[in-house]
């Protein structure tokens, strides 16, 4: 088993140290001993709960129980179905359906999870016990939170839960992807979709820019008088070159990019008005998409593990909060060091955090990890391009390796963009099988 699938197609710094051979040799190396030793290993029993079942909740507590099944782990999930996020802006742009994004919690029990289906609404640290919203209480030895993430409602004037009903976020997928899909179709032929992107850290670095090229790419197709402004609170972003050559190439006079430095940061929103306000002028939007600041999932701050950045400070090594002992936290909720927040990375934080939950039970020290995450993304549904990275634990950090980096060819014939494409649809298959199959 590995903990993340080998990046493809990219290309290395060429810098001197590690070859790419090496770093992922070393990857392999490390999951195979971090999933086959603990399971003989005597002693390694203990409680584990898991609140979240997304990607990195459900991949820990699967693991956890692979690697020794006599730990008893509980996964807390609120909602009655996961909707996946990845691949979610083709939903918006009708290149698929909803139904694709869904997955269920079936499969689980076959590794001895327990599923305990509630919202978990407290966690009590020093008697080390998660509450749900039934009130019943579930004791542990180790907790994992894996929440994801919140919207922050207090990050942009004037955008609150109602508001996001006219001008959605769809940062969460499910019925706010579907409403954002349909006022695109609702609209005019000639009207504008205004974005916003917001400032860093933010879940899934390149989507704002992935869902920018398919509501582009919708346009061209569907209602090609119509425009599409972007306003950004960034003047940098990833794949930054790729993206914006495809979009030259794709959508011109189609797809505006408006950066922080020409006054793309989004100050408030007047939703009467359906408005964005920047401080260079206001952008009325017929269709308003406004991804706005977030932060971890709400029950990392009950629990005590967010800082006062609203995301959770953790030990790159074995995932422990720096704020609250015996509680680990992965995913989107946590402060990764250079990783970024993708469900690829999720999942790969989920199995060696696993792994670590382990020895640690077991009395034993955790090894030193190696993660990779790649991000494909598409910019047209025949045309992927992605980014890769490994990291590993420095400065008490995730920090990527030095000429581990790479993205796709930035002159590559359109047959790689039609491969990536590929490998962006299978990575999907493979990852939710992985996870929930
Ligand atoms: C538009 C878009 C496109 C994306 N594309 C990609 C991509 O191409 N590749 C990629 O790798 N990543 C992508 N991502 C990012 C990816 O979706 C996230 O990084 C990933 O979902 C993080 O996993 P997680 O397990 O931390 O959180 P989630 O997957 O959100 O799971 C959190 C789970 O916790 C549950 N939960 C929360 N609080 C509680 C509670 N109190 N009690 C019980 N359950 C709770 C939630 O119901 C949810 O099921 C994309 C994101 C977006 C928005």
């Amino acid at each position: 088993m590995r903990i993340g699938t080998p990046p493809r197609k990219t290309e290395c710094s060429g810098k001197k140290g590690l070859s790419r051979r090496d770093l992922l040799t070393g990857v392999a190396a490390f999951a195979s001993a971090a999933l086959s030793a603990p399971a003989l290993s005597q002693g390694a029993a203990g409680r584990v709960v898991v609140v979240g079942g997304g990607f990195a909740g459900t991949t820990c507590a699967r693991f956890i129980r692979r690697i020794d099944p006599r730990i008893a782990v509980t996964l807390i999930e609120a909602s009655p179905i996961f909707v996946a996020c990845p691949l979610s802006n083709a939903v918006i742009a009708g290149l698929r359906e909803l139904q694709a994004q869904q997955f269920g919690w079936d499969k689980v029990a076959g590794d001895g999870v327990v599923l305990a289906r509630a919202p978990a609404t407290g966690v009590d640290a020093q008697s080390r016990f998660v509450t749900l919203s039934d009130n019943a209480r579930i004791a542990y030895d180790r907790l994992v939170l894996a929440p994801g993430i919140d919207i922050n409602w207090e990050g942009l004037p004037g955008y609150t839960e109602a508001a996001s009903e006219r001008m959605p976020h769809a940062w969460k997928a499910g019925d706010q992807t579907l409403l954002l899909r349909r006022q695109l179709e609702a609209m005019d032929d000639g009207g504008i979709v205004v974005m916003s992107a917001p400032a860093n850290p933010f879940r899934c670095p390149p989507g704002p820019y992935e869902r920018a090229s398919l509501i582009a790419y919708y346009l061209k197709t569907k209602k090609p008088k119509s425009k599409l402004i972007v306003l950004d609170a960034k003047d940098a972003f990833s794949k930054q070159r790729l993206f914006q050559n495809a979009w030259k190439e794709l959508y011109p006079g189609i797809l505006e990019w408006v950066p922080l430095s020409s006054g793309g940061k989004v100050t408030s929103v007047d939703v009467a008005n359906m408005t964005l306000v920047t401080d260079f002028g206001n952008h009325k939007a017929s269709v308003a998409n406004v991804i706005p600041p977030q932060k971890a999932g709400r029950i990392a701050t009950l629990a005590g593990a967010a800082d006062r950045t609203g995301w959770c400070p953790v030990d790159p090594v074995t995932f422990e909060s720096k704020q609250q002992p015996n509680i680990h936290v992965i995913g989107d909720a946590a402060i990764m060091g250079a990783m970024p927040k993708s469900a690829f990375s999720a999942n790969a934080q989920a199995k060696v955090c696993a792994a670590a939950v382990a020895k640690v039970l077991g009395g034993k020290t955790p090894e030193q990890p190696k993660l990779i995450n790649t991000c494909y993304s598409l910019v047209a549904p025949d045309y992927g391009i992605s980014i890769a990275g490994v990291y590993h634990a420095a400065d008490g950090q995730l920090k990527e390796i030095e000429g581990s980096a790479g993205v796709s060819p930035l002159d590559a014939p359109s047959a790689t963009r039609e491969m990536e494409a590929r490998l962006a649809n299978g990575w999907f298959k493979t990852i939710t099988a992985e996870v929930f199959g």
